[in-house]
């Protein structure tokens, strides 16, 4: 179940069930409540689409502000549309810069994990017993690659998570009723098994239509994790462009939302 909140400015969308853990904070926040002006209205955190610097440094703000997030702790990518992942533990240092990867993992409380997209499948990972947390990208390549299997795995291997312990949400990305594509995105997939369930036939002659939510399911339904542990939100971006950024959509000249995740600080949720 996911539903609409606020939060200071911020119109946001979050999991009902992750919501129910009381360790963390999370949010798949909408383009609303920003003050980026057209094409990056309002909510924009994208830094290369071409928004004004100070307009988005005033957004960045004002997600900190609504989420709580201490300073110098929310954590973006320079999302490169690959498989990367990078860790963040409780003893190293924080990335400096932004890391070159389309996925973040951690078990350190009062570090918010950002995806930024417009189009791209957000994805969060939530081991509810070891209380880990995952942030990751998934466009069509990160999707083909298997992203979001890699981010279960590590979770596995580096932190001894179950995968029945997982929980993995799905959120608001360009649905089936929108995504289309041409040969090379279908060839991307040609060693994907069942790529037939998540790419439809469509009118056009050599197009087809991805649902690039189910693809990142089936993938992490393979990688372990119970089909009732996960959850997608079913919102497609270039259907409601009132309430996201879609690339498609808007032709190329738009901005981009933020989807975030924090551990809790001991006690304060
Ligand atoms: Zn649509």
């Amino acid at each position: 179940m996911f539903r609409f909140a606020r939060s200071g400015t911020i119109e946001y969308l979050e999991s009902g069930e992750l919501s129910a853990q009381d360790f963390l904070t999370h949010a798949f926040c909408t383009r609303r409540g920003g003050v980026s002006r057209a094409p990056y209205d309002g909510l924009n955190t994208g830094d290369l689409v071409g928004d004004e610097e100070e307009d988005l440094l005033q957004n960045l703000n004002l997600v900190k502000d609504a989420f709580a997030i201490p300073d110098g702790r929310l954590i973006l990518m320079r999302q490169l549309h690959g498989d990367r992942i990078y860790l963040i533990d409780e003893e190293g240092p924080l990335p400096d810069g932004l890391p070159e990867c389309d996925g973040l993992i951690t078990d350190r409380p009062g570090v918010a994990l950002g995806i930024r997209t417009a189009d791209c499948v957000p994805l969060f990972f939530v081991d509810r017993i070891r209380r880990v947390i995952g942030a990751a990208h998934a466009g069509w390549r990160g999707t083909a690659l298997g992203i979001a299997a890699r981010m279960v795995a590590t979770l596995t291997e580096r932190f001894s998570s179950r995968p029945e312990d997982i929980l993995a949400v799905i959120g608001p990305a360009i649905g089936p009723c929108c995504y289309q594509v041409d040969a090379p995105v279908l060839a991307a997939f040609s060693a994907v098994p069942d790529a037939d369930l998540f790419f439809r036939p469509c009118p056009q002659k050599e197009r087809w239509m991805v649902d690039l939510a189910l693809a990142n399911r089936l993938r992490i339904l393979a990688a372990g994790v119970p089909s009732e542990n996960i959850y997608a939100s079913g919102l497609c971006t270039s259907c409601r462009q009132d309430l996201f950024f879609s690339h498609r959509a808007a032709g190329g000249r738009t901005g981009r939302q933020i989807s975030l995740i924090m551990l809790c600080d001991g006690g304060m949720h």
